[in-house]
Order: structure tokens, then sequence, then C-alpha cells
């Protein structure tokens, strides 16, 4: 493990929370779903001298001089990008997940136009046209939402497509637990003369490592972030059919950012040449396995499963209908059992975003971890216990030290 002994002598404040992040992530269980462990390589590509380069430009063409290494480790991240995704083109500049998506719709509309986006509460992510959000203040977002059943109602949606007359229809979601149906959603696109997108975000590993169908060969345009699932660096990802490949390139730099963070490049790279081997077929594969071994011992607890079921690395829980507990005071419960997740929204949950009526759970950095169907059947047990405990700081922290005795046995970094 990584001592970080120049931190440690010239900056005591820093290395000390460094240190504790350190143990609090050894230590705890991680089920944020957007959250994974990375490799100590890729640590080391982002610790790297190619974070003090400035590099605009794309590989060959290039506004400063000094790019002999930057074109050779930038070039080595799109083309593994083009082969772990089968895409025509990629752009690996975006610095998040969230400027990929700006790049995008910077790249393929022009202010006003109307986009179709899933709804926050119903799955999608702020930047699919949230109030909030300056893309919403940009365009128009149009947002659908989810069935009672969980699934996406097709030919609604067809429906809603001829009616608003998108220029842009956007799938893909942060808190959603189905698969969607690519060739239906891109079929209604062409059928309404709209350009395709998927922000594959959340599920980018789990569609690396052939766990799930790829949205690639489906969608004129996919974003992601390499953080999530696909176990990378921070930061994001565009991947193209050719047409759109010089509109994307241009959106990235100079339309939305400036020069982009090459340490992270090279971190994108390392960890796509990660995600190329089969061992991260197997560990995507287990992810899915794991979802459901969790879902299993929940459903078996009588926990109320939102959407119906999951059929990728996350699962979401109703607490309220099932334990009678918010999301706020669930995941400030589980946070001192040295769990952590997040409580998240529900369709059309009639509770705030602050303190809604779930939870989210993901498995992702667990497994990286090593765990397996066993440990996540304690694991669903440990949370009911906590959404038992009433909040008792007695309960919660017997739950820790069995958290802790666990987590010793799967240590992150040896
Ligand atoms: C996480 C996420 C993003 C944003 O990624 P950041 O790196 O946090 O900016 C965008 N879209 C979806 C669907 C996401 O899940």
């Amino acid at each position: 493990m990584n001592t970080y002994r120049s931190l440690r002598e010239s900056d005591k404040e820093a290395f000390d929370a460094l240190k504790g992040e350190m143990k609090r992530e050894e230590n705890g269980l991680e089920l944020i779903a957007s959250e994974n462990t990375v490799s100590p390589a890729v640590l080391d590509a982002l610790g790297s001298v190619f974070t003090n380069k400035y590099s605009e430009g794309y590989p060959g063409h290039r506004y400063y001089g000094g790019q002999e290494f930057t074109d050779i480790i930038e070039t080595l991240a799109i083309n593994r990008a083009k082969v772990l995704f089968g895409a025509e083109h990629a752009n690996v500049q975006p610095l998040s997940g969230a400027s990929a998506n700006l790049a995008a719709y910077a790249a393929l509309l022009a202010p006003g136009d109307t986009v179709l986006g899933m709804d926050l509460s119903h799955g999608g992510h702020l930047t699919h046209g949230h109030p909030v959000t300056l893309p919403a203040k940009v365009f128009r977002f149009v947002r659908y939402k989810t069935e009672p059943d969980g699934t996406i109602d097709y030919d609604k949606l067809e429906a809603l497509a001829m009616t608003e007359k998108p220029k842009l229809m956007l799938a893909g979601f942060s808190s959603y637990t189905r698969q969607l149906d690519y060739e239906r959603f891109t079929s209604i696109a062409k059928r309404v003369g709209a350009i395709s997108m998927m922000d594959m975000a959340h599920i980018a590993g789990m569609i690396a490592g052939q766990a799930l169908p790829s949205p690639v060969p489906h969608f004129d345009i996919v974003t992601a972030t390499t953080h999530k699932t696909l176990r990378g660096p921070r930061g994001g990802l565009i991947l193209c059919k050719e047409p759109f490949a010089k509109a994307v390139d241009k959106a990235v730099f100079p339309g939305v950012q400036g020069g982009p963070h090459m340490h992270m490049v090279l971190a994108k790279a390392v960890a796509f040449g990660e995600a190329l081997r089969p061992e991260f077929r197997e560990y995507a594969r287990q992810v899915l396995v794991n979802a459901k071994a969790m879902e299993a011992e929940f459903t078996a607890l009588g926990y109320e499963i939102v959407f119906g079921t999951t059929e990728n690395h996350m699962l979401l829980i109703d607490t309220v209908k099932s334990r009678g507990v918010t999301g706020k005071d669930a995941q400030a419960w589980l946070d001192l059992a040295g769990i952590s997740l997040n409580k998240n929204v529900l369709p059309d949950d009639p509770r705030g975003p602050m303190d809604p009526s779930g939870i989210r759970i993901g498995v992702p950095a667990v497994t990286t971890r090593g765990m397996k169907e066993p440990e996540m059947t304690r694991i669903a047990r440990w949370i009911d216990r906590a959404l038992l405990s009433g909040g008792k700081k007695r309960i919660l922290s017997v739950i820790r030290k069995e958290v802790k005795a666990l987590c010793k046995s799967f240590p992150i970094y040896r």
C-alpha cells in the first residue's frame, strides 16, 4: 500500500485527512452505487507527472509543444475505448459525466431544441434536464417516466415523441434497475427524426465486461463516466458514430472545456486496459450475481424492491414502506454502522430529495473487494438490523464492529 511519504512529511494536516479516508474505505462497506475502488495502477497513473502538462487540442493537433508522450497516452486511451466498446469514435477528454453530457448537448443541439429525458425521480440524472441545471435553461427538456411495474411503456414514449418532436432522445439513468430496450428506443428516435443518445454512466463497466447488452451499436452517441462500474479514474467519455465525431471533438474542446487533464487520460487508458482483460468480465458477471443475491435476501426479509427487481448492479428499496424509516435516517444510521449508501428519491416521491422514501444500494465496490453471495446476504441482514435499530447508537456500533471484522478479510489495497 502506498505510504505517501512525501505528503506525510510536508503537510501533516492534509496527510491526516488522507489517512482518515484510507481507513474509512478499508474498514467500511461501500454500497454507493456510483462508487468503486480503483486498482493501484490507476492510482499510480493519477499521481503521475502528466498532471503538469497542458495539452489543448487532440493527438497530432495541439496548441503547445512537448506533446510526444501526451499524444501516445491519449491515442492509447482512445484506441482502447474503441476496442472495449466497439465504437467508431471516442473522446476521452471530458472531465466528468456532467461535462460529457454538456459537450454532447453542445455538439448536437441549438438553444431552444427539445430533448426527451428520463425524469429524475424515476431514475434519470440531474444532467438529463432537471430544472436546476444550465442545460435545462438552454434547451427544452420533456421528461418521461416509468410505469408502476417498473418498466418503460415504449408505446407511450413513442406517442410522446410524436407530439413533442424532439431533436434528441436521451436514454440512461442513475437510479433505475431495469434493462432498457435499446432497439425499440432507437427505432422511435429514427421514426421521429431525432438523434439518439444513451448515457451509460452507471453501467459502462457492466457493458465493457459483457454482463449487460451494449447500447453502442444502436445509439448515435453514448456518454459515460469512467469511475463507476468501469472502475477507472473520475472522468467522462463520449463514444459516437463517425458522422458526429468532428462535432463532438469540437464541443469538448474548445466548446465546453480547456486543457484536458492528462493524468486522468493516462489513468483512463490504464483502466480501459484492465477492462479488456478476461478478469474484468468475471468481475462484471459477479456484480450481477451479487446484486441478485442481495435482492433475494431483502425480498426474504419482506422489503419492497422499487421497479420490481434488479437487472443491473444496483437496488432501490422503499424503506418507508418496508420499515417505516425515511431514506435520510436510513443513510445516517447506516453511516454509524460502517455502511455507506445514499438516500434516494423514488418515482414521484411524495417526500423531498433531502429526506426521500428510500435508499439506493450498489454492489460494484464490495464486489471489487472480492465479496460474493454469502457476504451479500450478511450485508442485507446488517442493513435490516440497522433499520430496525431505531437509530440506537449501541446497536449500530455492534454492527459496525461486525462490519469491520468482515472488511479485515477483504483488504482493499494489500
Ligand atoms: C454519475 C452520472 C453523471 C454525472 O457524472 P459526474 O462525473 O458526477 O459528473 C451523468 N449521468 C449519469 C446517468 C450518471 O449516473
